[in-house]
């Protein structure tokens, strides 16, 4: 119900009058490297979101870099403002005859579907075989997780890394640019071991042959390693964003990623270096964003911030972690004029905290939050997660009563963003329930009137949609019927059932793991 109420909300049939150009957010960017113009492939890459979000992921700044240094004349599509015309020359959608996308979570893969249909390109691959349409493919984080959920849509879809399999994929593509036979395309791509061509791989619902996603790419300067570009537009501002690690070594309960992204893995500080050296020598970037799962697990850290600082650049972090904050992360961020941080408690009582396998108590939160205060901190964003297994009406009570705490021992001014669990396949918690829209309201009503009793320094709420959340969690457990049904409802506007069970969708996923 939740599903359909969306599908209907949104406008599908998005209309591209012949004066709309993104010229004013080309002159805003600037390259951090010079790629090279056009190519023999016009490839269309889309990422299913503002330009201002998407350019603040760096798997399509890879991708696009990647395609142009290999030849291809790929060009980059935005959900908004501008859907169907490209950033690179506004070039329309139509001239495309391949296009891929970058699905980061379940959300985007909707977007994508709706916007493939305001494009008039059929969802359904064997419907795209009757006409000339366009090759669809996507990659992204979502395919570490669950790419049946795009199954029902996409011609292939790129399992895990996808730089490592960007060759294959080129070779294939320039073939079929000179046979044009789909049936040999979707062939050639199925012999690879970390693409899915459910047209191919799925017979009867089921995953038939073992896809074993790519987990493995290596944190060498082989790979592209920051942005390819930088603009004041994206939600970042002006920021390099320069990724440090994959993977992650702790287990928490609710997270994908240990599971997900293979083992963790660090860029030397020595590569890092050289880049930077380069990039830096060239632009008039100012702030340098660490993207990493947790910013103080990155062995070399004090060294890029020593080294960072030496080169006058302001420096955010994409993630701190509580227990592991230092008096030298918090400076670098309040030297560069930034003086507000984020972290995630996730639960106001430890023992909760703890079964999500969060180590760290209220008593050091306090104490690296009064760290961070005598350091030129004033605001601090905080993330909680309510829905979790074992939680209790105490649990979420002490939500308010560690924020009060926080604001008596620190005076910082408190931002708290609360969202609802949402169980993931792959996680150690895969299998336990999600609450329902009616308990997030409950919760969030609890936690909203609690709050109120605050009357020093009121701290702001930010709620996550109840309704989001459900619509996270039925996507997450698409399996490949439920996909095709899916790309049914978009195409026809009519309401979606639920996911299949669990445990079935975990079964089609074993051929995936
Ligand atoms: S929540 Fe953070 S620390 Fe925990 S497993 Fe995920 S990335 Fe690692």
């Amino acid at each position: 119900m939740v599903l359909s109420k969306k599908l209907n909300s949104q406008k599908t049939e998005k209309k591209v009058t012949a004066w709309q150009s993104w010229e004013e957010y080309r002159d805003a960017e600037t390259f951090t490297t010079e790629l090279p113009k056009g190519g023999d492939i016009p490839w269309a890459l889309f990422y299913p979101a503002d330009y201002a979000i998407g350019s603040s992921n760096l798997g399509i700044h890879y991708v696009f870099r990647l395609l142009r240094e290999k030849g291809i004349a790929a060009e980059r599509f935005f959900e908004r403002p501008i859907p169907y015309r490209s950033v690179d020359a506004d070039t329309m959608l139509e001239r495309f005859p391949i296009i891929t996308a970058g699905i980061s979570y379940e959300g985007g893969a909707l977007s994508f579907f709706n916007w493939l249909k305001g494009a008039g390109i059929p969802l359904s691959p064997i419907n795209r075989k009757k006409g000339d349409f366009p090759i669809v493919g996507a990659g992204g984080a979502i395919t570490y997780i669950n790419p049946l959920l795009l199954s029902g849509v996409c011609d292939f879809i790129v399992l895990g890394d996808a730089l490592n399999v960007f060759d294959y994929l080129i070779e294939c593509f320039r073939r079929y640019m000179l046979h044009s036979d789909r049936e040999l395309l979707f062939n050639e791509l199925a012999e690879n071991k970390s693409i899915l061509v459910p047209l191919i791989h799925i017979k009867n619902g089921f995953v038939a042959n073992k896809r074993i996603p790519d987990k493995t790419m290596p944190m060498s300067d082989e790979y592209p390693m920051h942005s390819t570009w930088t603009t004041p537009k994206s939600i970042f501002g002006n920021t390099l964003l320069i990724e440090l690690q994959r993977g992650c070594i702790r287990n928490c309960s609710y997270c994908t990623l240990p599971s997900s992204f293979g083992k963790m893995r660090f860029r030397s500080f020595d590569i890092i270096k050289e880049h930077l050296d380069e990039v830096l020598s060239k632009s008039n970037v100012t702030q340098v964003g660490l993207v990493t799962p947790e910013a103080s697990d990155y062995p070399d850290l004090n060294k890029l911030i020593d080294y960072l600082e030496v080169r006058k650049m302001g420096i955010s972090f994409a993630s701190l972690r509580i227990d592991r904050l230092t008096e030298r992360m918090i400076t670098a961020q309040t030297c560069a004029g930034r003086h507000s941080i984020t972290v995630a408690p996730e639960t106001g009582l430890d023992a909760l905290r703890l079964s999500c396998g969060k180590r760290f108590t209220n008593k050091t939160i306090i104490e690296k939050l009064s760290l961070a205060a005598s350091k030129g901190v004033n605001q601090v964003k905080l993330y909680f997660m309510i829905g979790l297994p074992g939680e209790t009406d105490e649990d979420i009570f002490a939500i308010s009563e560690l924020c009060h705490c926080i604001i008596e021992e620190t005076g910082l001014s408190l931002i708290l963003s609360v969202g609802a669990f949402v169980p993931k396949p792959g996680t150690p918690w895969q299998h336990q329930p999600f609450v329902g829209t009616s308990a997030i309201r409950k919760k969030y009503s609890a936690i909203s009137s609690d709050l109120r009793t605050i009357k020093k320094k009121k701290p702001k709420l930010r709620l996550t949609s109840p309704k989001e959340a459900a619509e996270e969690f039925n996507l997450a457990w698409y399996g490949y019927n439920d996909s095709v049904e899916l790309a049914n409802a978009i195409e026809k506007n009519v309401p979606l059932k639920k996911h299949s069970s669990r445990e079935s969708t975990l079964t089609e996923l074993k051929f995936l793991w």
